[in-house]
């Protein structure tokens, strides 16, 4: 195999060792080792990426790209890659505006399986980058931060889930794609908040329910169903930070705004809600419903596919009940993601989902289920 060698700065060296701590891997893998002298050695080819890419800095020359630069470059880095890069509306605008596509979970899980790409950048959290790779075994799937976890997620660690179904056997257990993959292996069906209620009413009715690990989400879906279920105990930390009283405060402010919220709420503000619904139908509702004004009860990341669609509109995000800059609800794990971080993970092919095969494949009947019935 034919290698290069390339004398480094000490800066560059640094940073190569930092971004790319699993060396030699695959498509990505030209990197075969960054010596302590200070020398870069590649194979295959993969040198001028390497290179033209990095954030060059040292003493003497000191470059930083530019957010500009960045977006340039990660273009560039998706056509040498065959890469497509799927991004959540929760997503920071200037990811939103560089993805090839932008939705909610069902949106990004239907991308992410009729997508020909070798490379899926999931501009997401961690259980949406696992979705991908459960329905890509044989794709490189890359998650910008592996930090960028989800609270309801780890609300329902597996082995305690385990435990769980034992103590309740013989029931069909729907899970919330907002799981780790352990779960969704465990689980009969997948559903998300834009088919909970039709993934529920598939199920016979004599049959007995699990549904995980939403609790707000399930008890929505009991309402709507009419169906007794049993419920895990979990929820997102940031939609049950919304705050009942500034919304009130909000609402007394703007008497002719609609409340729109996701079903992650707790039912004291969907009780209050005009609509109720995921994110992509939010965004639905807010097109179509002849108001003018819209208090929106779920992550803020939305507005900026809202303000795109209907840019005559006042739309203001529900308050959380923690006072911060954004004055929204802001979820901590999906803002790790940064176009710097795209960047270097298109660069390096670093961090990339990996899942045990056995695993992978359970969930991928649980999900492939939903899937078709849509
Ligand atoms: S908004 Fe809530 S459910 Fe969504 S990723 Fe963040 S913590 Fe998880």
């Amino acid at each position: 195999m034919p290698s290069t060698a390339i004398p480094l700065s000490q800066k560059l060296y640094s940073y190569i060792n930092e971004v790319i701590p699993d060396r030699g891997r695959g498509e990505f893998g030209q990197l075969s080792s960054a010596s302590d002298h200070g020398t870069l050695t590649l194979m295959n080819g993969g040198t001028l990426s390497m290179q033209a890419g990095v954030n060059a800095s040292g003493p003497a020359g000191k470059h930083t790209m530019t957010e500009h630069e960045l977006v340039e470059d990660i273009h560039r880095l998706k056509k040498e890659k065959n890469a497509i890069i799927l991004a959540h509306y929760y997503q920071q605008p200037e990811i939103q505006e560089l993805a090839d596509f932008v939705g909610d979970s069902l949106g990004l899980a239907q991308a992410a399986d009729r997508t020909g790409a070798r490379t899926i950048l999931f501009a997401g959290v961690h259980f949406m980058a696992e979705t991908a790779k459960i329905l890509n075994s044989g794709r490189t799937v890359l998650l910008p931060d592996l930090n960028a976890g989800c609270s309801l997620a780890d609300s329902a660690p597996p082995e305690k889930f385990r435990a769980f179904l034992d103590a309740h056997p013989d029931q069909v257990v729907v899970s919330y794609i907002n799981c780790s993959a352990e779960v969704k292996a465990m689980s009969d069906i997948i559903c998300t908040s834009s088919n909970a209620v039709r993934v529920v009413q598939s199920i016979p009715a004599d049959r007995k329910v699990i549904f995980a690990p939403d609790k707000h989400l399930g008890a929505y879906v009991q309402r709507m169903t009419g169906r007794e279920m049993l419920l895990w105990d979990g929820v997102c930390e940031v939609h049950v930070d919304i705050s009942l009283d500034k919304m009130k405060f909000l609402l007394g402010k703007h008497p002719d705004a609609k409340l729109v919220a996701h079903p992650e709420c707790p039912p004291h503000i969907l009780a209050e809600a005009d609509h109720v619904g995921s994110t992509t139908s939010l965004l639905d509702f807010v097109q179509r419903d002849p108001g003018h004004t819209f208090i929106v009860a779920t992550e803020g990341g939305i507005l900026h596919k809202m303000r795109q669609a209907v840019p005559g509109k006042i739309l203001i995000a529900a308050p959380a009940n923690m006072e911060n800059s954004c004055a929204c609800s802001e979820c901590p794990y999906m803002k790790m993601n940064t176009l710097a971080k795209v960047h270097s993970a298109l660069l390096t092919g670093s961090p990339e989902i990996f899942l045990e095969e056995n695993v992978r494949a359970k969930a991928e009947i649980a999900l492939r289920r939903m899937m078709q019935l849509g």
